[in-house]
């Protein structure tokens, strides 16, 4: 029996989570949180019964109380709450499915208590990445990831030394505005920009694949997960999504893990490994499919992906400032606040104004956030 904790168990990531969790008699869930969803994480705690839920807003935390009064389940909130719930004694794995920074803490605090990490909140990593590794080291924690690229390099990797490993070939289905031009991408709208050709998934992560910052941002998480730097990462556009990424090893050998486009198979095999679980997937048809495609991406039209990359190769606090000015900029995008081209424009900007500061410890990562979002407005 294993014990896990969802940290945003209402979202895209945290839904199908649960859904594996559904089929697996032998896990059980400690605790869920969310930012604000009632209603939601009310069916999740009546179906899943955690003894530990956590809604970070107080308000909604308030109002979830007296609904779950007949069962036996602590409501907590505020980043305390999400602390807690990552930590708690019982949890054998903490599943980090939340959106944005505010993962930082909860992260650090369930590697602190010896949590093994499904690492989705690859926000975390990008930012912190200097911080986490060498304490999931000290503290004998294994970091799995979640994110379907990260798990499929991993997979490439089973039983191979990491220190093989000649580059990453990391695939991108090239977003839902592969192929236009910097003048069609000015007049794209939040409704373009939300439907994504091949996934289904938060709103915050869609936006991020249409202007190519998430592969940017998975550019850096693969960075610290195996050990690579940015020279040795390619990316290639590969728009069917067959091919979840590959490694090339220094022999020349490429190994890939492929497969239909399905979140479920990555986070499963995040929950269980070393063990591969069945699943009733659709499977891949070859023969159905025909052939693949694969494509260089076009960094000038779609700057998110070199701006990630100068952040990398920067280091210090410029990935916390790429990260956070993204954040910011998303959140006024999916507002109707700022055009989508403005995203790109903002984080340049709020790089260009950045003086890099080596090796910063939590509090100056989590000042650096502020400043940034200060500087927006
Ligand atoms: P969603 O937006 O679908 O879900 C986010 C979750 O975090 C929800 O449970 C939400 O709660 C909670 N949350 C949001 N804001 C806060 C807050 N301030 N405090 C506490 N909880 C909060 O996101 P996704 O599931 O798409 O993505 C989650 C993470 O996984 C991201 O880092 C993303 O990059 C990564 N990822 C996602 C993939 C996907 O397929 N979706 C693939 C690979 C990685 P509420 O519902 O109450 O708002």
């Amino acid at each position: 029996m294993k014990t896990i904790s969802v940290l945003g168990s209402t979202g895209s990531i945290g839904t199908q989570t649960l859904d594996v969790v559904r089929h697996h008699p032998d896990i059980r869930v400690a605790a869920l949180t969310a930012g604000r969803n009632v209603r939601l994480l009310e069916e999740q705690i009546r179906e899943f019964r955690p003894q530990t839920a956590v809604l970070s807003d107080e308000t909604a935390a308030g109002d979830l109380k007296p609904r779950v009064r007949d069962l036996d389940v602590r409501i907590l909130s505020g980043m305390d709450g999400l602390i807690e719930a990552a930590s708690g004694p019982d949890v054998d794995m903490t599943v980090t499915a939340i959106v944005g920074m505010i993962g930082i803490r909860p992260t650090i605090a369930a590697i602190r208590a010896g949590k093994d990490i499904a690492l989705a909140n690859k926000e975390t990593l990008v930012t912190a990445g200097h911080l986490i590794m060498p304490l999931a080291k000290e503290y004998g924690v294994k970091i799995l990831p979640v994110d379907s690229e990260h798990s499929a390099i991993f997979q490439s990797l089973n039983g191979e030394r990491y220190d093989r490993i000649e580059k990453i070939l990391l695939t991108c289905s090239g977003g839902p505005f592969r192929g236009m031009s910097a003048q069609e991408l000015e007049k794209v709208t939040v409704e373009d920009a939300l439907r994504h050709p091949n996934w289904n998934m938060g709103p915050k992560i869609t936006v991020d694949s249409a202007t190519l910052v998430n592969k940017g941002l998975e550019v850096m998480e693969a960075g610290w997960l195996f050990g690579v730097d940015a020279d040795r990462i390619e990316v290639v556009v590969q728009p069917q999504s067959v091919i979840h990424s590959a490694v090339q090893f220094v022999d020349g050998a490429v190994i890939a893990q492929l497969g239909t486009p399905d979140m479920r198979l990555p986070i499963q095999y995040a929950l269980f490994w070393p063990d591969r679980r069945g699943m009733d997937t659709q499977r891949l048809d070859l023969f159905a499919l025909k052939e693949l495609t694969f494509l260089r991406p076009d960094t000038e039209v779609f700057r998110g992906l070199p701006l990630a990359l100068r952040a990398m190769k920067a280091g210090g606090t410029m990935p916390t400032v790429f990260n956070a000015a993204n954040e910011k900029a998303v959140a006024k995008f999916l507002a109707h606040e700022i055009r989508f081209t403005d995203i790109c424009r903002i984080i340049e900007s709020c790089m260009d104004a950045h003086t890099v500061q080596p090796e910063p410890s939590l509090d100056a990562i989590l000042e650096t956030e502020k400043e940034v979002y200060a500087r927006i407005g």
